[in-house]
């Protein structure tokens, strides 16, 4: 069998390509066979002091240009990053495990849209009003770029998470360095690949490495004015411990566990459609994934008596292949905590009703699962998986519903289903989620907000929101004579 090349990186720090200052290199994976396909700088404190000094001194000049150049240049690599499209299929596919026809037609047109949404809403900042609200002086109001961001990204959308960050962060007129995950790095290095000769030197670097010393030495730096992380909960309660040390903003984009709120009178087959995409989309490694149901009790049963056959027909395996709908998780800790959380479920007396793992080939790989019998106060119930794992519980009653949807820390996004308009949109009201869909699953657009209400974070990634946070708001005050 031929051997997979193994590429070698650097990092990209005030527009040159530079080894760590003393760190080594971790080898990268292809989760879907094992296999190492590259080894990319583990940078240390050394390097992100170095990108930070790159970041600052881009700054001053980065800070005169206007929204119209700024939108320019993020059109161009939009443009760039569509024409280069089948690299980042190629990448994500073999660095995350993800189908290639699942980021080819799904996530690459997405990406390329948010970019050219932050390119376009760069030119439509704005202050509120200015005017004299004080005889004799006027008031001006200023929207200014933040300065410096550490933007630290997770692994499940490499390349979209570090768009969502880099275009409303560059848009705004702020240095960005961005640390991607320390396992799944190689789109960030191909995007800045990609924005080498667009961007001023240091407006735009990369630094490679662990959560610890890299991601922590960016928010621990007294240079970095703003952290805006994608993570995990916990990685969001730390980073903003750390943060309260230079009162640096933070911007937090965290887990989630949706719970998909289906009452009697919805549509069967339309609940299946959407929870057997929104579950299963990335391995279920989504934030947003469609990952607990809680059913009526009239329409459980018939639920299930759909959905699991549907579940069994999703094709998983092997990514490169263009009919494959679910490649591997990523890594084989991932898979590990995958299998932990279903076999404790398990033991506590629960009924996996299809999946489980797929021990019985090379890479990591977890089938579609479905779970039942579940309570509500289980683990599988309340912490989020982050892998093909869905449950699905009965209600006593309609009663019960908000309060189990609601029932957990988590707040990021929430479905309801049900042909009663009424009554879904009193749930909409309820739900204590930053997204709450009606009768759909998962989907975004760059014109709105996506964000966690309790403790999946704050601040808004995508839309004009996501522009703000990335801003300070200036009042000037001028006496007129
Ligand atoms: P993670 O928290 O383990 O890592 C995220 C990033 O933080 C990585 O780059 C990591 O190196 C870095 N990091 C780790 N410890 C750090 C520290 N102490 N200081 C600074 N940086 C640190 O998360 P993950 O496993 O990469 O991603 C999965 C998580 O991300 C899930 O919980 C998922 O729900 C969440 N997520 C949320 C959204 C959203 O929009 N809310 C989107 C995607 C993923």
């Amino acid at each position: 069998m031929a051997q997979t090349a193994i590429t070698q990186h650097k990092m990209f720090i005030g527009g040159r390509w530079v080894d760590p200052v003393e760190g080594d290199a971790r080898r990268i994976l292809n989760p879907a066979t094992g296999e190492t396909i590259a080894e990319v700088p583990n940078g240390t404190e050394a390097d992100v002091d170095a990108a930070v000094q790159a970041a600052r001194d881009a700054f001053e000049e980065w800070f005169d240009s206007t929204p119209g150049e700024r939108s320019k240049m993020l059109l161009d690599l939009a443009d760039r990053i569509e024409e280069h499209a089948s690299d980042f299929v190629d990448i994500e596919s073999r660095n995350v495990g993800k189908p290639v026809t699942m980021v080819a037609d799904e996530e690459m047109p997405a990406t390329v849209d948010n970019l050219r949404f932050f390119a376009a809403a760069a030119r439509a900042l704005e202050g509120r009003a200015a005017g004299e609200y004080m005889r004799g002086y006027t008031s001006i109001l200023r929207r200014e770029p933040v300065g410096v961001v550490g933007s630290i990204a997770p692994w499940n959308y490499p390349l979209m998470m570090a768009i969502w960050k880099i275009g409303p962060a560059l848009a705004a007129g702020n240095c960005v360095v961005l640390k991607p995950s320390e396992w799944t790095p190689l789109s960030a290095l191909r995007l800045a690949e990609l924005a080498e000769d667009i961007f001023p030197p240091g407006v735009f670097n990369v630094v490679t490495g662990d959560g610890e010393p890299v991601g922590a030495g960016l928010v621990r730096h007294p240079g970095v004015n703003m952290v805006s992380l994608t993570g995990d909960v916990a990685t969001g309660k730390e980073v903003a411990r750390a943060a309260a040390s230079t009162l640096k903003r933070v911007h937090l984009e965290l887990g989630g566990k949706a719970p998909v709120l289906v009452f009697d009178d919805a549509d069967v087959s339309q609940v299946v459609e959407w929870v057997k995409t929104g579950g299963y989309f990335n391995s279920g490694q989504d934030c947003t994934a469609a990952c607990r149901v809680i059913a009526g009790p009239r329409i459980y049963d018939d639920l299930l008596s759909e959905f699991v056959p549907a579940v069994e027909q999703l094709k998983w395996g092997d990514p490169a292949d263009p009919e494959t709908e679910m490649g591997s998780v990523v890594s084989p800790e991932q898979l590990e905590r995958v299998k932990g959380f279903v076999e404790r479920a398990r033991q506590a007396g629960a009924t996996v009703l299809t999946g489980g793992p797929a021990d019985d080939r090379p890479g990591y790989f977890f089938k579609p699962t479905v779970v039942t019998d579940v309570s509500q106060d289980s683990e599988i119930v309340q912490r989020e998986v982050f892998g093909p794992v869905v449950t699905v519980q009965r209600l006593p009653s309609d009663d019960e519903a908000i309060a189990w949807a609601n029932g957990v820390d988590y707040g990021l996004s929430a479905s309801v289903f049900t042909r009663d308009i009424g009554r879904a949109l009193n749930a909409a009201r309820k739900l204590r989620f930053g997204t709450v869909w009606i009768n759909t699953h998962i989907l975004l657009v760059s014109e709105m907000p996506h964000g966690g209400f309790k403790q999946s974070g704050y601040g808004k990634d995508l839309s004009l929101y996501a522009l703000e946070d990335y801003t300070e708001i200036k009042h000037v005050m001028a006496a007129l004579d």
